[in-house]
């Protein structure tokens, strides 16, 4: 396995993931429209890739071709990450937001203006990274459910739980 930071390395252009994982480079776009992925964005505007990268498109791949689970299906199984107990998002601010209210994307395809989100860096932010491949999803969920801000007393809101 590569060391963090060599995985981390956002090395490859758009043409290189692509190839590495077998599919298109319109593919890829797609899952990045789609909310699955957010590639590193160089100054030129240009996507990058890291290995990590490449191991989370394994998963998605894994999961809509294998487990013909479909883009909606991983979208709305990433939709269901508590970000707000990650992040420790105040219970005021939850309330208010989408990614709190609403079960239908990932909270990083959200706009995030007026509330703790709102300077993050969602690339960088440990609700997208640590929830980056197939096995760390089940494995973190069942961390966060034994998390008291995740028991109805605490976290009570308006439509959403896990
Ligand atoms: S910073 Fe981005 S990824 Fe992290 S919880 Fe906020 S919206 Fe989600």
């Amino acid at each position: 396995m590569e060391p963090d930071n060599v995985a981390d390395a956002t090395v490859l252009p758009i043409s290189s993931a692509a190839h590495l994982l077998g599919i298109s480079v319109q593919t890829l776009r797609m899952y990045e429209r789609e909310g699955l992925i957010i590639p590193h964005k160089r100054q030129s505007g240009q996507r990058a890739y890291s290995l990590k990268d490449v191991d989370r498109l394994r998963c998605i791949r894994k999961a809509v071709n294998e487990e013909r689970v479909g883009i909606e299906g991983v979208r709305r199984v990433l939709a269901l990450i508590p970000c707000w107990a990650i992040v420790g998002c105040p219970q005021e601010e939850r309330v208010a937001c989408r990614a709190y209210t609403e079960a239908s994307a990932p909270c990083w395809t959200f706009k995030h203006e007026s509330n703790i989100c709102a300077t993050r860096d969602c690339r960088a932010c440990d609700v997208y990274k640590s929830l980056g491949d197939c096995a760390s999803i089940k494995s973190r969920l069942r961390d966060l459910l034994s998390v008291s801000s995740l028991t109805p007393e605490a976290g009570r809101g308006p439509s959403r739980r896990v």
